[in-house]
């Protein structure tokens, strides 16, 4: 069988280019090595952890947060096989949903791993061994990315877990250390200290959240602190050891200097991803590659004619949004029209509680560029609808240029965050200025009001505080 265009890998990279494509009129193969479809972000990623965090977020407000609001419910039981099975049957509707959109739009699903051959072959290899030939004009390379492994810290998914591992954890560790003070380490730590774990997080940088806004990663410390999070930053693990039924950590100053042992039940190792391309061919085909990430030009080509890559394996932030994003552009321009992915408007968001969402430039980035940059701040503690629903922790930044008033940046620190801050992208894809976006009308009374007065404080005009 001959096809336009095969894809490996059926992430949100891949399955949204394979069904772009096929909008454009491409005959699609996407070839998947796992037996369900939507990739790390589907199975194993996004949306099992969100499954899990709205969960626990609802067990410590039935704990803690109503009482306040005159609801009262006693004190909640946790059902953990009943959450286990919310977060696994979100998950078989998503991938469900993918392979219905698959059938849908005519894209043929190949399960099995994949291997470029050559430039326009890929070898298909089923479970039972048997091998198939595919042919195609062009091969997308979309197979994401995997866990980040520690020296001396051996993972077993069981009691030492990456994130795939502590999404399934049979009961609710009394000690749990995360290693790594990034998103899915803060996000999953969140999930088991509120089902009731003690979780220390070990961070080799020293601070947390390394890369978001250095205000941002300092205000949800504390908060993440009240919430009874331990923080050691600026120490990394030497090693874990299995000890009586538990384990033992061995933390050093990242400076160098005393070694001290945490006592743990689940040592959780999130310090990160690498690109995954175990097995592919690569470098039999030549394709070039950097430190292990695919080297891509800005239409997406690798240095071999006709094999494309997008998503996780190539350069840029790791998030699902990114790499469908990049699926699309790289249908688009396969088709010959002019696809493209503006990367400085790209959203990230960190599902704790509050969430944290930000796009664009942090105050860190525009010092270190010498740019000339004004900041508007509001916090929700002056916006009505926050109170109104006691969630007042947070606030809203917004970076404008000095002289053009254009926002190069916002960042949110409050409930809903992730959901407030499309309207500044939206902004932002139009080259929006905090201007337009303060004389904006915004619906009273929101928590959105408080993007605009942040907008109305770049030209210090907020009017409620
Ligand atoms: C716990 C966790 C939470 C996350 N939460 C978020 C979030 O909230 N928001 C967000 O934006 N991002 C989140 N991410 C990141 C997100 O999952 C990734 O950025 C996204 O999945 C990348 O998409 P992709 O298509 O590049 O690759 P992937 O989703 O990794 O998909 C690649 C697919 O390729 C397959 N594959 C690999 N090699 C082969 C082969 N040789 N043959 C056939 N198939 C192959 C793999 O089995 C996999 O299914 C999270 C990640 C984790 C681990």
């Amino acid at each position: 069988m001959t096809y336009d265009l095969i894809v490996i890998g059926a992430g949100p990279g891949g399955y949204v280019c394979a069904i772009r494509a096929a909008q454009l009129g491409m005959k699609v193969a996407v070839v998947e090595k796992r037996k369900t479809l939507g990739g790390t972000c589907l199975n194993i990623g996004c949306i099992p952890s969100k499954a899990l965090l709205h969960a626990s977020e609802m067990f410590e407000e039935a704990g803690h947060g109503m009482a306040a609001l005159g609801v009262v419910v006693g004190a909640p039981k946790l059902d953990l096989p009943m959450m286990m099975k919310h977060k696994d049957d979100t998950v078989a509707a998503n991938v469900n949903g993918v392979a219905f959109l698959f059938k849908k739009n005519k894209i043929d699903s190949v399960i099995g791993e994949g291997r470029i051959a050559a430039p326009g072959k890929v070898v298909v290899k089923s479970e039972d061994g048997a091998e198939q030939t595919l042919e195609a004009k062009a091969i997308v390379i979309a197979t994401g990315s995997d866990v980040a492994r520690l020296p001396g810290v051996e993972i077993d998914e069981e009691t030492i877990v990456s994130s795939t591992g502590a999404l399934s954890l049979a009961k609710v560790p009394g000690k749990m250390i995360v290693v790594g003070a990034g998103v899915i380490g803060l996000e999953l730590g969140s999930v088991w200290r509120r089902l009731g774990a003690e979780v220390t997080v070990v961070e080799f940088l020293d601070r947390i959240l390394p890369g978001m806004d250095n205000e941002v990663g300092k205000q949800v410390q504390r908060l993440l602190e009240k919430q009874g999070f331990a923080f050691h930053l600026a120490h990394k693990v030497a090693k874990v050891e299995k000890a009586g039924g538990g384990l033992n950590a061995t933390i050093v100053p990242a400076a160098g200097g005393e070694a001290k042992t945490l006592d743990a039940d689940v040592v959780l190792v999130a310090i990160g991803r690498r690109p995954y391309t175990e097995n592919l061919g690569l470098e039999a085909l030549g394709v070039a590659m950097d430190r292990g990430i695919v080297v891509v030009d800005r239409h997406f080509a690798t240095n071999v004619s006709g094999v494309y890559a997008i998503g996780d394996v190539i350069r840029g932030p790791m998030l699902a949004h990114k790499a469908e994003d990049e699926g699309v552009a790289l249908a688009e321009i396969l088709a010959g029209q002019a696809g493209h992915v503006n990367y400085d408007a790209i959203p990230s968001v960190v599902y704790t509680s509050p969430e944290i969402a930000s796009v664009g430039k942090s105050e860190d980035d525009l010092k270190a560029e010498g740019a000339a940059y004004r900041v508007g701040k509001f916090p929700f503690t002056a916006n009505g609808r926050a109170r109104a629903m006691r969630h007042t922790d947070g606030f809203v930044k917004i970076l404008a240029d000095a002289e053009t008033d254009r926002v190069l940046g916002a960042h949110i620190v409050g409930f809903g965050a992730g959901e407030l801050i499309a309207e500044t992208v939206v902004l932002m894809e139009f080259g929006g200025s905090a201007e337009d976006l303060g004389r904006t009308c915004h619906a009273h009374p929101t928590m959105s009001e408080a993007v605009k007065e942040a907008a109305l404080a770049v030209d210090k005009r907020a009017i409620h505080v």
